[in-house]
């Protein structure tokens, strides 16, 4: 097995491959305002298994394409679906985000829940804004500082592997200057991290490591998540998601 197929191995049979909660995605839903008289188009980018695709075909009269690039999570998602008769609700696809088979204006909704960094906040943001209907709605969760400042070790770390992160006010105006009107601004609180991610991924280690037989690679996938959780409970009151809700402008 490659690197990266281990590590899908290691994230597909859990109910989320980031953290959020169905509150969170409820709170994001809350500030989106679209007349419900005809049937909504989303569509949900790096699903994942989709636990809050699940959450948003259960609370959106309309249709979800669930975009992600590996079959192994689309696999979960759409016998998810099945299981609690959202079938017809959601629409598994396996596509890449930075090159999108949809059209221009197709969407009422554009949802990505801890994925964006994947192609990095902004360019997402100019990408994806072209499939938004005017006066639709962006939502997605990014890492985001929530004090002014902290330690430089936490700095540091975050510089590295993601120079984008910064605090709402910087994420936001990046919203504003590619023409859309932020409506809301939230970050996860500690569940979504340790209850609803950290925990559950814990408890797999010992099985994931077993089987793959203690394998160095498998190791070292185990390893850096165990660093990534000391840092997160280190220092969880200097970052944490950040849920942006924005509005798509006429005419831009
Ligand atoms: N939204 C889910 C998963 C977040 S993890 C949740 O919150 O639980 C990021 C997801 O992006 C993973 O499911 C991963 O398979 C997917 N991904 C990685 N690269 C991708 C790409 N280029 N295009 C689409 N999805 C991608």
């Amino acid at each position: 097995m490659t690197e990266l197929e281990l590590l899908v191995d290691f994230h597909k049979d859990t109910e989320r491959q980031g953290p959020g909660s169905t509150a969170d995605t409820l709170r994001a839903l809350s500030f989106i305002n679209l007349k419900q008289n005809r049937l909504l188009k989303v569509a949900d980018l790096g699903c994942g298994s989709g636990a809050h695709t699940i959450t948003l075909a259960q609370n959106i009269e309309g249709h979800i394409r669930a975009v992600d690039l590996f079959p192994e999570f689309l696999d979960r998602l759409r016998q998810k679906s099945m299981d609690l008769g959202l079938q017809d609700k959601i629409t598994p696809l396996q596509a890449s985000m930075d090159n999108l088979p949809f059209g221009p204006e197709e969407f009422d909704i554009i949802w990505s829940e801890g994925a964006i960094y994947i192609v990095g906040f902004e360019e997402g943001i100019k990408k994806w804004k072209n499939f938004l209907k005017p006066g639709g709605y962006l939502a997605v969760s990014e890492i985001t500082w929530i004090t002014d400042s902290r330690p430089s070790e936490i700095e540091e770390h975050w510089n590295n592997e993601y120079p984008e992160i910064d605090t709402a006010s910087g994420k936001i105006r990046i919203l504003e200057e590619n023409g859309f009107s932020p409506v809301g601004y939230f970050y996860l609180p500690l569940s979504s991290w340790i209850d609803n991610y950290y925990e559950p991924m814990e408890e797999r280690f010992e099985d994931f490591l077993i089987r793959h037989g203690n394998s160095e690679a498998a190791m070292r996938i185990v390893d850096a998540e165990k660093e990534e959780i000391r840092k997160y409970r280190k220092y969880k009151n200097y970052f944490s998601y950040g849920f942006y809700v924005a509005k798509k402008l006429p005419g831009k």
